[in-house]
């Protein structure tokens, strides 16, 4: 089967706009066995629209468009596909009083631009959009006129990524099985690994993978700033059955570096870890700024497990907050092993957590010197046994500094607690 997905959008040419749907469909189609042959974004003109609509008809099976649905004079894609399908258009009373009570239930009058989104071209299925006042549309054609003697089905979904998941998920997910199943199997699995490089990882893997390699087994790894993915995928019969085996060989070899599967994240896995043992943690945060607590409250049910998190970024508020000795900053500065072993056991201490995390360093870019160079950091572990205490040289931009620390701190509790 052959699927091709088309992004419209000017703000996603003129780089205003990142285009999610890109991945997040794609993803969501490969893992349902539609893995997309050719992704395009072109801007909200009608040519450049009608060009790749009839370029993608006359290859493919599946064609998803995104973004042009709205109701202003830039939202063309409706129009434009209904003229180039010889369907005429007609409104659905349905979707205006879906649309009125969208207005209404929000006490914004309606203006009558968004009625033209009731608009449905002939033999359309209507995809309804409870997040938005535009539904999606699917057109199954029977024959389609730029691929002589083959059907097509194609879908136009919203284009605001709100809007458009849901409606994917709920709505285009069972009419893609019902009117396009998926031909021959697939499967994809991905491991996600910290503490160890790239080509550490593909070192400790590849070889066990070999014998599956040469039956179809595909490997990827996919590094990120302190992490590595690897992804296992095949599409040959057995693809469910291989790339369960090949995931145990990996996850054996990777060991505790292994940390989650798919979208799994430090801070969920943290989180969990922590909850299912009844047990706590506090957080003393400086170069940070925050940003360890940001990762574990967004993690549903965080508040079983965090108790608190402080930033405490200057040396009077480190000392005052979570009783770091003066002479311990004046002997040894505020970027020091022994200021974040007090940072950390001083807030284990205030709180009564089982488990505390410190961290303290030098972000940049300026800062570093000699004897503590740029993205010096020393992050602590106050914990029921003795605190340890990690050194890192993280010298990236300040952003990724933040990330690559947190993951790292996160890391050592994960460790710990697992
Ligand atoms: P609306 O009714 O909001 O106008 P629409 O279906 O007409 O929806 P667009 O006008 O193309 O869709 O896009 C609306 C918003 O959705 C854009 O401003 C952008 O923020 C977001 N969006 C559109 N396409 C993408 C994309 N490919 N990736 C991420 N966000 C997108
Ligand atoms: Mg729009």
């Amino acid at each position: 089967m052959i699927v091709e997905l088309i992004n419209t959008g000017t703000e996603l040419l003129l780089g205003r706009v990142l285009n999610t749907h890109q991945q997040w469909l794609c993803r969501r189609l490969a893992d349902l066995g539609y893995v997309v042959s050719r992704q395009v974004a072109v801007p909200d003109t009608g040519p450049a629209i009608q060009q790749v609509v009839v370029e993608s008809l006359s290859r493919a099976d599946l064609v998803v468009v995104t973004g042009g649905l709205g109701p202003t004079s830039d939202d063309i894609t409706r129009d434009l596909i209904a003229r180039l399908l010889g369907r005429t258009l007609r409104e659905d009373p349905a979707i205006v009083a879906h649309i009125r009570n969208y207005f209404e239930s929000r006490k914004r009058p309606m203006p009558e631009s968004t009625r033209i989104q009731a608009q449905v071209p002939e033999g359309a299925i209507v995809l309804p959009n409870p997040n938005g006042t535009a539904p999606g549309l699917a057109m199954p054609i029977a024959t389609n006129p730029f691929r002589a003697g083959n059907g097509a089905l194609l879908v136009m979904l919203p284009g605001p990524p709100r809007e458009l998941r849901p409606m994917f998920s709920e709505c285009v997910v069972p009419l893609l099985q019902k009117h396009l199943p998926a031909a021959g199997s697939f499967a994809c699995r991905t491991l996600r690994s910290i503490g160890i490089g790239e080509s550490v990882v593909q070192e400790m893997v590849a070889p066990l993978l070999q014998s599956f390699v040469g039956r179809g087994l595909e490997i990827g790894y996919c590094a990120r700033p302190g992490r590595v993915d690897v992804r296992l995928a095949s599409s040959t019969a057995d693809a469910a059955r291989m790339v369960k085996e090949a995931e145990a060989i990996v996850a054996a070899k990777l060991g505790k570096n292994l940390y989650g599967f798919e979208d799994d994240d430090l801070e969920t896995a943290v989180v969990h870890l922590l909850t299912k043992r009844g047990q706590t943690l506090a957080l003393a945060e400086s170069c940070t700024g925050g940003y360890i607590s940001h990762l574990i409250t967004n993690v549903p049910g965080a508040s079983a497990v965090l108790l608190a998190g402080l930033v405490t970024y200057s040396n009077a508020a480190k000392q005052q907050f979570v009783g770091v000795n003066q002479a311990t900053l004046e002997a040894h500065g505020a970027v020091s092993e022994p200021v974040a072993r007090e940072m950390a056991e001083g807030i284990r201490h205030k709180t009564g957590a089982d488990y505390a995390l410190a961290v303290t360093g030098i972000a940049g870019p300026g800062g570093g010197t000699s004897e503590k160079p740029l993205g010096t950091v020393f992050i602590a572990l106050a914990r029921p046994e003795p605190t340890v205490v990690l050194k890192q040289q993280n010298a990236y931009d300040r952003e990724t500094f933040k990330q690559v620390t947190a993951q790292r701190a996160l890391d050592m509790l994960r460790r710990t607690v697992a």
